[in-house]
């Protein structure tokens, strides 16, 4: 029996691409379980499946084998209850910031008037209070990715997925940016799938890391990080923090063949 607080259910699934060549496993027998409120990290090497993952449980794309729930309810189609943040902001540039936080509410029809006043807060939250009324370009890369969190947030997803979202960044705006991201997690308590290639990254903000094969991409590690929170750089100082980082280096390291 599946445990009630289970928001995000992943059990024997492989994915399957149809190329050019024949078909391609993307994912094999991945098994995941995402709690309420829960942040979970996947880590995996370059084309192991990961974005592959993020689209299925967006339901843009269907599995070959297995069964993925969102609430308990079967994935069938494009999700109204899922958030998305990429890896590039992907905003609109002819539209402001704040109307760019507010295409998701256009797009699933909703009463845009109601979530004007969730627009601000939300931009509030992310830093971004000062800014709604300008353009994409006149942003920083940071401040855009900022505006993507905002969006991926607007209509309270039961789960926000994220793809790599400081990939783009350089690294000091990257690491402020991970404080800000765990901020606003512990402000929201909001059900969060992180992708990302960096192991302190990883560690730093969530509850349990997942490491992923190379493709096809199944689960090899799934690792608790028990740190408090909210974490700082004297977390990142911690023996705690060192075993963490170290155990999921090593299994890069050991698993190259593998990874
Ligand atoms: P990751 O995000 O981990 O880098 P992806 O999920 O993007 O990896 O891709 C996983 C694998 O699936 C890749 O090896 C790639 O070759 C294949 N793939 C991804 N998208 C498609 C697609 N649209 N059509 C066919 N194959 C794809
Ligand atoms: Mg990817």
């Amino acid at each position: 029996m599946q445990s009630p607080d289970v928001v995000l259910n992943i059990q024997n699934m492989s994915v399957v691409y149809e190329t050019t060549r024949g078909p391609l496993t993307a994912l094999s027998k991945l098994d995941l379980q995402v709690r309420k409120g829960e942040f979970v990290a996947v880590l995996g090497p370059s084309g192991c499946g990961k974005s592959t993952l993020l689209k299925v449980v967006s339901g843009l794309l269907g599995i070959a084998e297995g069964e993925v729930t969102v609430s308990g309810q079967k994935i069938v189609g494009p999700r109204k209850d899922v958030g998305i943040v990429f890896q590039q902001p992907t905003l609109l540039p002819w539209k402001t910031v704040r109307e760019n936080v507010l295409v998701p509410i256009r797009a699933q029809r909703l009463p845009k008037a109601q979530y004007e006043a969730e627009a601000d807060r939300l931009l509030n939250l992310v830093g971004l209070g000062n800014f709604g009324g300008y353009l994409p370009h006149e942003l920083s890369g940071g401040m855009q990715q900022r505006a993507g969190i905002a969006r991926g947030l607007i209509h309270d997803p039961a789960v926000l997925l994220m793809d790599e979202p400081f990939a783009a960044l350089d690294a000091l705006t990257r690491e402020r940016m991970t404080d800000e991201l765990q901020s606003i997690w512990m402000e929201t308590k909001k059900t969060v799938v992180f992708i990302t290639h960096s192991i302190q990254e990883a560690v730093y903000l969530a509850d349990k890391v997942v490491v992923l094969s190379g493709r096809p991409g199944t689960k090899v590690l799934e690792l608790d990080v028990n740190l408090e929170r909210p974490r700082t750089l004297d977390t990142m100082a911690s023996p705690r923090f060192s075993e963490v980082a170290n155990r999921l280096r090593e299994m890069f390291g050991a698993g190259k063949r593998n990874l």
